[in-house]
């Protein structure tokens, strides 16, 4: 099979980087750039602060970048158990790059990851629901002007079915008569869990076309991942499988949260617990426990889009019954943040005019920075519609930049940031919650963690020790702790906190009364 020397990997985001950092890791000999257009984010990854944050990613970066190993890097390594081949070698060569000087890696490279955004088109045909191809085709066409005859062109963004004969037809029109070989290598990692996705994936799917060059070319990438993935788990099916197998996973994935929620709101009507009901069908082993929890629903940059994507391919496709059986997941999703809002506004005797409220964490699941998404969003859309006096979000890894952004594509006619506006971004959960008339905890962050001992007492948040994995934040939180009193706040913490790979949040809105009613009386 052919030998990749030089690897591409357009488009250095939260696929693109650490996968590409994973397989340098493991190749040694093989010379990995990740290309972007994006040079702020392309110099971040090439400095100390990394534009992404992963457990454990700074640990691989550094190792394939610096050719940092052993002692020198071994402080960094010690939360990652699973990383042997670093740890063995002392030395090695750099062979990870990060660079924006696309077309001229483009013209390097024997192989070529497509890890570019593939969003939900805004506007025109299929608006909010069809795949937006435009920085996939940009890529293409990168390639096909710049790439040498027989490189092999490989699918990492998540794209609909037959995307494969799309990108055929763009190198076609641009390079006619030169042959590529195009590979679907759908990525299954989740934000939060990346790296370790990554290492000890469940599975990797590699869909070729079934020629012998396609085959030849599949040949070439799993030896790639025959480095440190047990061949029994690489899988190579035919390419269209392999296109549509990401979108079912994730549609899949979202239709257990949906499902899961969609009983919780019989729950709340009956006295029947949700997380009783999850744990006992969980136990079913053909049902198992994963992504069972209720919650707010799914959030992030995906399962959102891929089933939309799903549920126009198959409108597209004259399946109109299919395409409102998915669309029925984002409905529940929806109705799921709406009620959670709605919840809220009631426990404050349905106005929130002159209240304050805290929202301990953005992202839409812990571990992550990434501010895309958010159920958390939606809430607080609700939420201003009811004119609160001020709303105070903390979360410990979301940018304020990253934030705002998200707000503001919200409304961007009103200006609901401080000063003019009721919204601030605040760097402490302390000074989030001071004063506040309810906190709401929106991200599964394990420092919003509450000791189980306190959870009988909820009518204040001084008495909620912050519990969690981050050491150092945690022992200042708990010495402020006892300092900082939050006066007649309401707790509002969804108490289910998914444990999901995807995405969602937590919900069963057990909602504390007014301050004036005692806890017995919840
Ligand atoms: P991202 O937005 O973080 O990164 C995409 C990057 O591609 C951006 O930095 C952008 O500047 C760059 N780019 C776009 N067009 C380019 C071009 N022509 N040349 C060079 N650079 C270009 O996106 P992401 O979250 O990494 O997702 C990438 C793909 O992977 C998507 O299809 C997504 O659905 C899929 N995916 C994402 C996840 C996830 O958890 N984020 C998981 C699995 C699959």
């Amino acid at each position: 099979s052919v030998s990749v020397q030089r690897l591409c990997c357009i488009g250095a985001g939260y696929v693109g980087g650490p996968t590409a950092a994973v397989i340098a890791l493991h190749n040694p000999h093989v010379r990995v750039t990740v290309v972007d257009r994006d040079e702020k984010r392309i110099n971040a990854w090439k400095g100390k602060h990394l534009p992404i944050h992963e457990p454990g990613l700074n640990d691989v970066v550094r190792a394939a970048r610096d050719g940092l190993c052993g002692r020198k890097a071994e402080h960094e390594r010690r939360d990652y158990a699973n990383h042997a081949q670093a740890r063995e070698e002392s030395v090695r060569q750099p062979n990870l790059f990060f660079s924006t000087a696309c077309t001229q890696t483009i013209a390097e490279s024997d192989m070529i990851f497509i890890s570019v955004n593939t969003p939900t088109k805004v506007r025109g045909v299929g608006a909010g629901r069809a795949t937006d191809m435009t920085a996939l085709e940009g890529a293409v066409r990168d390639v096909a002007m710049h790439a040498r005859p027989g490189t092999i062109l490989v699918e990492k963004s998540t794209v609909p079915c037959k995307t494969g004969q799309l990108i055929k037809d763009i190198l076609e029109a641009y390079r006619p008569g030169v042959s590529f070989s195009i590979l679907s290598n759908p990525e299954f990692l989740s934000e939060g869990t990346a790296v370790r996705d990554l290492m000890r994936p469940d599975r990797v799917i590699l869909g070729c076309e079934s020629t012998i060059s396609g085959h030849r070319a599949a040949a070439a990438l799993a030896n790639l991942y025959a480095a440190w993935v047990p061949r029994s788990k690489i899988a190579p099916i035919n390419i269209w499988s392999s296109e549509l197998c990401k979108l079912t996973a994730n549609a899949m994935l979202a239709q257990r949260i949906s499902s899961i929620n969609s009983i919780s709101a019989i729950c709340e009507r009956t006295g029947a617990d949700v997380s009783e009901i999850a744990k006992s069908i969980g136990m079913d082993a053909r049902i198992g426990p994963q992504f069972l929890k209720a919650g707010l629903g799914f959030g992030g940059s995906c399962f959102r889009k891929d089933i939309a994507s799903l549920t126009y391919l198959a409108e597209s496709l004259g399946l109109p019954e299919v395409a409102a059986y998915w669309q029925q997941v984002i409905t529940m999703n929806n109705f799921q943040r709406d009620r959670f809002a709605r919840s809220v506004i009631s426990s404050l005797h349905n106005t929130l005019r002159g209240k304050k409220i805290a929202i301990l964490g953005y992202a839409f699941k812990k571990d992550t920075g990434d501010a895309r998404e958010s159920p958390a969003l939606d809430v607080i859309r609700i939420l201003l519609e009811e004119n609160p006096n001020s709303i105070a979000i903390f979360d410990p890894l979301c940018s304020e930049a990253d934030i705002v952004r998200e707000l503001r594509a919200v409304d961007s006619e009103t200006e609901i940031m401080q000063p003019r506006g009721p919204v601030e971004i605040v760097s402490d959960p302390y000074t989030a919650c001071a004063d506040s008339n309810a906190v709401l905890v929106l991200t599964d962050w394990d420092m919003f963690k509450l000791r189980k001992s306190n959870r009988a007492v909820q009518s204040k948040v001084e008495e909620h020790q912050f519990d969690g994995a981050a050491p150092t934040t945690i022992l200042q939180l708990r010495h402020k702790a006892d300092k900082i009193p939050v006066p007649a706040a309401t707790l509002l913490t969804p108490p289910h906190t998914p444990d999901m790979k995807g995405a969602s949040l937590e919900t069963e809105a057990r909602l504390m009364p007014e301050p004036a009613c005692p806890p017995e009386c919840v």
